[in-house]
């Protein structure tokens, strides 16, 4: 079965083509992919940077006139490669309290998708022009499947995912969704595996840490809570968001400095997290950098960072009623040894005792702790596309 990926965000596409075996999908990708797209647009105006990989090619890297991302979409399923594709498999942020399981992209699909915008707007729109792109370039009759990394928290009890505002606020979709699900079903399956346990017997926390980061509690392989709610900006400090936040400062803002919507959204997507504090940079390598070199806004980012990590740990665990492992995956998760420490250091009281050496040693996929430390704490290597992949052949059955 050949398939196709497409994980698109708000300023880049990732596309990655697998021939699998039939049956069952492995938990794991059994293979690089056949072939590799990525385009990055938004870096200059008018243009688009894309680089496809073809296994046993040369890399092919150019740049492209585009007016809007989705002329973009065109070139690249163009460089496919030449024969069939069975099924197309699209990563979705918001799936809203509709989609609570991947589902076949149909006409009535694809227009509720649409919809959703209003809820992700840097996402939905985009993801519904690729798969708009798909339809246009192989027709109708091929399978397209949505994927959502909202699907994986709708096992969230009523009292993890209702916020305590007016109720009406229930019927109308405003509550909490959760996001990085596609990731967490990945990682915290993988975990289990790494552990040689089985998934169902398992207290987690796992921690996506990425530009957007997230932790979710995981008791038995389902999400029971998670730190981004209705939109993914609540939760922890990210690399340019700022997670949560007392919602006064928004009504001051707009009482007293003026603040649009607009402006609301620009300052605490794009302007705040570990960016807005260090002025250095929303990229954790260059602030552990800075940190070490004395800068003072760089450690304060840092250490803000380490403290709502630390309390929305805490918070998973208090939900779980205890933990048997501490998951760490994404950029910063698996490549950021210090930031690991700084956790476990502070939630030693927990139980969380690391191996140093383990730690420090650019780990990917194994157990870092102690061997009588209390709790386990792993790095998985994230593989969000082969997740997507699997539920491409689940879904096509
Ligand atoms: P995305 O959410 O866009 O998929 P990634 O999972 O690639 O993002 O994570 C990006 C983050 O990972 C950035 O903040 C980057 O600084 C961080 N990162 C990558 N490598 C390292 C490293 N060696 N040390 C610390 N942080 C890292």
């Amino acid at each position: 079965m050949r398939i196709l990926v497409m994980n698109a965000g708000s300023s880049s596409l990732k596309g990655a083509l697998w021939d699998v075996e039939g049956g069952p999908a492995p938990p794991q990708a059994p293979s690089e992919p056949l072939w590799t797209a990525r385009v990055d647009w938004g870096r200059h105006p008018g243009s688009a940077d894309v680089v496809i990989r073809a296994r046993g090619a040369a890399e092919d890297k150019r740049a492209i006139a585009i007016e809007s991302p989705r002329d973009a979409f065109g070139p690249v399923l163009d460089a496919l490669p030449a024969g069939a594709i069975d099924v197309v498999g699209h990563r979705i942020v918001h799936g809203g309290a509709r989609f609570s399981d991947s589902v076949r992209i149909e006409k009535e699909v694809r227009n509720q998708l649409a919809e959703l915008a209003e809820f992700a707007p840097e996402h939905n729109q985009i993801e519904v022009a690729v798969i708009d792109a798909v339809t246009q370039h192989f027709g109708t009759s091929l399978t397209q499947i949505a994927v959502f990394d909202t699907s994986f928290h709708a096992t969230m009890p009523e009292a993890a995912y209702v916020y305590p505002g007016p109720r009406d606020w229930l019927d109308s979709g405003i509550r909490r969704y959760g996001f990085h699900g596609i990731s967490y079903s990945y990682t915290s399956r993988r975990a289990a595996a790494i552990l040689k346990r089985d998934l169902a017997s398992l207290k987690m926390v796992a921690c996506h840490l990425g530009n957007g980061c997230s932790v979710c509690a995981i008791d038995g392989g389902r999400s029971v809570d998670t730190s981004m709610g209705f939109t993914p900006l609540e939760g922890l400090m990210m690399g340019t968001r700022s997670g949560s936040i007392d919602p006064g400062i928004c009504i001051y803002l707009i009482r007293h400095r003026g603040y649009s919507a607009g402006d609301l959204d620009r300052v605490l997507n794009k302007e705040s997290g570990l960016k807005g504090i260090s002025g250095v940079s929303a990229d954790m390598r260059e602030i552990v950098a800075a940190r070490e070199a004395g800068d003072r806004w760089a450690t304060l980012a840092y250490d803000i960072f380490v403290h709502r990590l630390s309390s929305g740990v805490g918070a998973m665990a208090a939900i779980l009623g205890g933990m048997d492992a501490l998951v760490f995956t994404a950029g910063i998760g698996e490549n950021c040894a210090p930031l690991r420490e700084s956790v476990c250091e502070r939630l030693a009281f927990l139980g969380t005792r690391l191996d140093r050496p383990a730690n420090e040693g650019s780990p990917v996929d194994r157990d870092i702790a102690v061997p009588d430390s209390r709790i386990r704490v792993l790095v998985v290597a994230t593989d969000e596309d082969w997740e997507i992949a699997r539920e491409c052949v689940r879904m096509r059955g």
